[in-house]
């Protein structure tokens, strides 16, 4: 197989057999100068909160070309992780894309197998594989090669299929065949900054991570103060409201991946568990899950911090 086109049609056909929901191709470029400006305005108000690492490799996040020698092509994919069964509303909440295996390891693993297919199969390549790991701007990507819109929550939306979709990239040294970008559809709509509960969508398209629940329960490590702790509702790992109130995510489908379903463990939890959860429970519980990433402490600092609002 030698020419551009069937390359691509032959990697697209891969990534759906590897269980990809979809994949868009786009040629490697500098962002434009709307898409740079918007980052550095972002940090200049220091939205990124404690994100320190934001800060650093602009350039790269800008131009993947300086991230893959020779740099020619980005393949975008994304895979569905909306649940099948979801915490009941008594229950202390979780954001959906936590319920599962942690997903870096999910996508890089897939990924890997699109990339080694590629190179053993299709034609010889050099590149790297992305999944949230690196300067890389995915969401912005996943648009330019035609998997969807960036939504004003600022996630990547998919026409008929919503937003509940972890994106990873292959960065390339061959030309292929390039996708068309698809058009932002939000049109007048503003639920999603209507549904934030801490009113940290500023502005369309504008996320405050100061305000943010999903950052104030994950990465942030400090505590969280009266005024956020009475926006946290029962949410004690991450947050969906503005994707839930999102009116394209009622075509969302439930994701059938062994790896992402939750155990049964997790979804018996009740409140009194989370309370009295111990060290050894939690490394039980979340064995292989992206909530390590909150740490025991964290996770605790949560569950605290629900209990007294
Ligand atoms: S994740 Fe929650 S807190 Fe963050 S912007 Fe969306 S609705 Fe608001
Ligand atoms: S809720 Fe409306 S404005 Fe927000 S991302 Fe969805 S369609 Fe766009």
């Amino acid at each position: 197989m030698n020419d551009k086109l069937s390359i691509s049609q032959a990697i697209k056909a891969e990534a759906l057999r590897l269980g990809f929901y979809v994949c868009g191709i786009t040629s490697a470029h500098p962002v434009g100068k709307r898409e740079s400006g918007m980052l550095r305005q972002w940090l200049d108000k220091e939205y990124h909160a404690g994100l320190k690492y934001m800060e650093g490799h602009i350039e790269k996040r800008c131009d993947p070309c300086l991230l893959v020698e020779d740099a020619k092509s980005i393949i975008c994919v994304a895979l569905n992780y909306y649940p099948a069964k979801k915490l009941s509303k008594d229950q202390l909440q979780f954001a959906y894309y936590a319920y599962g295996k942690d997903y870096h390891e999910v996508m890089k693993c897939k990924l890997k197998s699109l990339y080694d297919y590629i190179n053993n199969e299709l034609l010889p390549i050099n590149g790297r594989v992305f999944c949230d790991t690196a300067p890389v701007l995915e969401r912005y990507w996943a648009q330019q090669a035609g998997l969807g819109w960036i939504g004003k929550h600022t996630q990547l939306i998919i026409p008929e299929a919503g937003s509940y979709f972890f994106l990873g990239e292959l960065v390339v040294d061959a030309e292929l065949t390039y996708d068309t970008p698809v058009v932002a559809r939000c049109g007048s709509c503003t639920q999603c900054l209507n549904a934030c509960p801490a009113q940290a969508l500023r502005d369309p398209y504008v996320l405050d991570c100061n305000r943010c629940l999903s950052y104030l329960t994950i990465e942030n490590k400090g505590e969280i103060n009266a005024e956020r702790r009475k926006a946290l509702g029962n949410r004690i790992y991450g947050c969906d409201e503005c994707q839930k109130a999102c009116p394209w995510n009622r075509f969302a489908q439930p994701c059938d991946n062994p790896e992402l379903q939750p155990s049964e463990e997790f979804m018996d939890m009740r409140p009194e568990d989370w309370k009295n959860l111990s060290v050894e429970e939690y490394q039980k519980l979340f064995k292989g899950s992206a909530v390590k990433r909150a740490k025991y402490d964290g996770l605790i600092r949560n569950i605290k911090a629900v209990d007294n609002k």
